[in-house]
């Protein structure tokens, strides 16, 4: 397992315990620092079908999507969780919580069930030492994170030489994720997104419904702006409300219209600073999640021709508004569900996998699409012509 972040954390926590098996897990980071918070999916703890497709914008393409077969498939494979895993999947549905307990959790679990099984290295893994290092047997599954090392290798011909030969990329929007804490109660719905954002021609604020979240003393609010393209490539990665203020004073304005019309609320008190991250929106997906292509028509000597590769997490698919690592986990488990069927045919195991990272794709294109007409209706909600021009009736 190359990367561990929270998907690789899952599947060696997952892998961890099936009998006859043992991981090597390699990381590059020494430690678990990053800040920000993140939501998981209720379906990821579904426990029957209907929870698995309660949610309002795509359980009816989960139905289109996937036969009943494999939906029991799933919930079998989300059944066989062990229980010290599948405690933490079930505390971290409730809300809001920082990405760094999720890895540190996942973390300090693989360790405490003592060192048997799984072994650790640190250190930066190239995609040439993953070649060099598989041996007969082994399964490779690179759960490196967007840039993956190998998703490009997984193309014959390719060596990863042809960057982007094996992903598709839908570019939706470009925006700025603002974070900021408020020392009050908040919580948020679509009402409350356009009321607060009633005076704001531009640069509308939207905070995730499930995105604001009161941990007893503070509200965590998390939400994203629209920017241009221009826009983005004028500000740096990362920055705070001091430069917001000075150099995009329009998202500034807008965001201090909709920080009063909270306080108006409830009276309470913004705490720190706004953190914000600019990102352009992407969808995008490996073509090949696997080496099957290359165990098909070869070179025979190409050592993934010879040991199968399987991305995970954000390496095969990666969705904005919020979903990412909830997909990634999903897929995490069914990909351990298959590894842990030992006498599954390695043809099968790669097919499977296949197919379902291709239904995981078309459930949240189709959710990430609709969740960005909605946001385009929302920018026009005062425009009745230009609401109309979004609008395909028929
Ligand atoms: C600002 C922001 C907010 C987000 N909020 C949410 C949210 O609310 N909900 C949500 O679902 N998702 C959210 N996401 C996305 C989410 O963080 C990712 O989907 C998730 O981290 C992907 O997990 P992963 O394990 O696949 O990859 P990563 O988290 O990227 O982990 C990859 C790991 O591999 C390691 N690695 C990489 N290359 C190598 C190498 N060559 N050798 C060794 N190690 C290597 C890295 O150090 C890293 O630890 C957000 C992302 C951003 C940027």
């Amino acid at each position: 397992m190359v990367g561990a972040g929270p998907v690789g954390l899952l599947l060696t926590a997952l892998l961890q315990s099936v009998e006859g098996l043992s991981v090597r897990l390699y990381e590059k980071r020494r430690e678990y620092t990053r800040t920000r918070m993140v939501q998981l999916a209720p379906y990821l703890v579904a426990d029957s079908v209907e929870s698995y497709r309660a949610d309002s914008i795509d359980g009816d393409s989960v139905e289109a999507i996937f036969d009943p077969p494999e939906l029991d498939e799933g919930l079998a494979f989300r059944q066989a969780i062990p229980s010290d895993l599948s405690t933490l999947l079930k505390s971290w549905v409730l809300g809001f919580c920082p990405l760094n307990s999720i890895e540190q959790s996942i973390s300090d679990l693989i360790d405490s069930r003592g060192s048997d099984g799984v072994e650790r290295t640190a250190g930066v893994v190239t995609a040439e030492d993953a070649m060099a290092m598989l041996q007969p047997g082994d399964v490779l599954i690179d759960s490196t994170g967007n840039r993956s090392l190998l998703r490009d290798h997984l193309v014959p011909g390719s060596r990863g030489a042809d960057e982007g030969a094996n992903t598709l990329n839908v570019r939706l929007e470009y925006a700025l994720v603002i974070t900021f804490l408020y020392g009050q109660p908040y919580d948020c719905n679509e009402y409350c997104k356009y009321y607060k954002n009633i005076e704001n021609a531009h640069y509308k604020f939207i905070p995730m419904v499930h995105r604001t979240h009161y941990d007893g003393s503070v509200s965590h609010v998390t939400g994203i702006v629209n920017i241009s393209a221009d826009d983005y490539e004028a500000m740096p990665s990362r920055f705070d409300g001091e430069w917001l203020r000075g150099n995009v004073p329009g998202v500034a304005q807008s965001m201090d219209r909709f920080i009063d019309k909270i306080k108006q609320e409830t009276p309470g008190e913004i705490l720190g600073d706004l953190e914000i991250v600019r990102i352009p929106l992407d969808l995008y997906r490996a073509r090949n999640a696997t080496s099957r292509q290359l165990l098909t028509v070869g070179p025979i000597d190409h050592p993934f021709a010879r040991s199968p590769v399987f991305l995970a997490g954000d390496s095969a698919i990666g969705s904005p508004y919020f979903q990412s690592i909830s997909l990634g986990f999903e897929c995490a488990i069914f990909l351990a569900g298959l590894i842990a069927q030992r006498d599954l045919p390695l043809r099968d195991m790669l097919d499977r996998y296949e197919l379902h990272i291709y239904k995981q794709w078309l459930r949240v294109y189709m959710r990430s699409k609709m969740i960005k007409h909605n946001k385009d209706l929302f920018e026009s909600l005062d425009d009745p012509l230009a609401l109309l021009e979004k609008l395909h009736i028929y």
